[in-house]
């Protein structure tokens, strides 16, 4: 038996970074950067006022113990390009995000000074006068404190977050380099399997695998190209393949089938032309899994058994999207839970639903019911996955694990 570990990085060997593509700004958010961003100039690019007032010479102020007026020369909405030079006694009315004139080296803030008056086309004032020194920088955002020209500002490899964008944008990039979307194909099959709108008969269940699945592979940032379900035919498994194969897809995933006495043609046909190897994997729920490829594109095989099908995607397929999609910094985050009940398990390392709740600030993991494969409502009822370790046979309450946060 392989343990998951193992499973996961015999899996990942196979696969690299898609290829890239130039995409606008606007529909780069949770794409993935395929080149280091380089910042063309500073930030900010020169240096501005941070509040409405007045630029002044800092020591004209050094008298202000009793007061100070200086004659109001210029007035600088943000956005204009200052051409004055302040001299001694002189000062310029000046808004948030205004370049700072020549001769300037402080803002005094409006409500500071005898013209606390920030309404919309109010005419500067001939003088303006105040009570309190100023320091030199005061109030000035200088050129270049938040980056420079030069810095890498976002490495290759990095999910784009929206803040992110807002950084791309100040630095003016409308387009980004990104890896291109992986495309998977999502196969079930199963002659048990009825599409979700057909009348359920005798011995018959909807296919809910794919919904679950398509929705795990879009949540990951990749295309999906859903074949439907396979009836347990050879002509079937083939004819539905065929799409994937001419849609050149990245990976080809399908669940059920691969469970030992599984009467199944997925793994006839993908062996008539490429090899699927059965593995057996030390984890609860999902210890059997499919790899392999089918005319050069590589095959997953998840458990058919909705539970199963989850977690197997969880544990192996999102890391594999993650690689194909370029990511670097794309760990799955763990938190730890505190038990709030003794966890019984098999050895072998599982994941357990289990809801989470807050008892003063710590959190507190209890199973959410029936732990079968095919329960899919404890997964719907679940905050989480908790992670037995593999050898860990019991988990008395009051102890942490980790847990995957659903
Ligand atoms: P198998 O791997 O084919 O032995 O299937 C294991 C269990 O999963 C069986 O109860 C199947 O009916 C069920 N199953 C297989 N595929 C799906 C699917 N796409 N949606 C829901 N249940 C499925
Ligand atoms: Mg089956």
């Amino acid at each position: 038996m392989l343990s998951v570990t193992e499973a996961r990085e015999r899996i990942l060997s196979h696969f690299h970074a898609t290829a890239e593509e130039n995409v606008p700004l606007i529909e780069c958010a949770n794409r993935v950067l395929a080149a280091d961003i380089i910042a063309a100039h500073d930030l900010p690019l020169f240096d501005n006022s941070s509040m409405d007032g007045f630029a002044i010479r800092a020591i004209d102020s050094a008298t202000a113990a009793s007061s100070v007026t200086l004659s109001v020369v210029a007035d600088i909405p943000a956005g204009s390009a200052p051409t004055v030079t302040l001299a001694q006694g002189q000062a310029a009315r000046i808004m948030t995000g205004a370049q700072i004139p020549k001769g300037a080296d402080a803002v005094i803030p409006v409500e500071d000074t005898d013209f606390n008056d920030r309404s919309a086309n109010t005419i500067a004032p001939q003088t303006v006068s105040f009570t309190r020194e100023v320091k030199v920088g005061e109030n000035i955002r200088p050129r270049g404190t938040d980056l420079h020209t030069g810095e890498v500002v976002l490495q290759k490899g990095r999910k784009l977050k929206p803040q992110d964008l807002g950084l791309l944008a100040m630095l003016g990039f409308g387009h980004v380099q990104v890896y291109k979307k992986p495309r998977i194909a999502l196969l079930s099959s199963g002659d048990e399997l009825l599409e979700v709108d057909a009348p359920l008969t005798t011995g018959k269940i909807h296919d809910s695998n794919s919904y679950a699945l398509a929705s795990l592979i879009e949540n990951a940032e990749a295309d999906v190209l859903r074949l439907g379900v396979a009836k347990d035919t050879r002509e079937s498994v083939e004819g539905l393949l065929q799409k994937a194969i001419h849609e050149q897809v990245d990976l080809i995933i399908s669940s059920a089938g691969v469970s030992v006495g599984a009467f199944d043609f997925v793994k006839e046909v993908i062996e008539s032309k490429g090899k699927l190897d059965f593995w057996r994997v030390n984890m609860r729920p999902g210890k059997p899994l499919a790899f392999g490829e089918y005319r050069g594109i590589p095959f997953i095989g998840l458990p058919g058994n909705p539970v199963s099908a989850f977690v197997g995607f969880e544990v192996f397929v999102r890391p594999v999207l993650e690689r194909l999609g370029g990511q670097l910094d794309g760990i799955r985050l763990t938190v730890k839970v505190r038990c709030g009940e003794d966890i019984e398990s098999d050895g072998r390392e599982s994941y357990l639903r289990a809801k989470i709740r807050n008892e003063n600030g710590i959190p507190i993991a209890t199973l959410t019911g029936h732990q079968g494969s095919g329960n899919l409502l404890s997964l719907v009822q679940a905050d989480a996955l908790l992670i037995i370790p593999a050898g860990v046979k019991c988990v008395p309450v009051g102890q942490e694990v980790d847990a995957i946060l659903l």
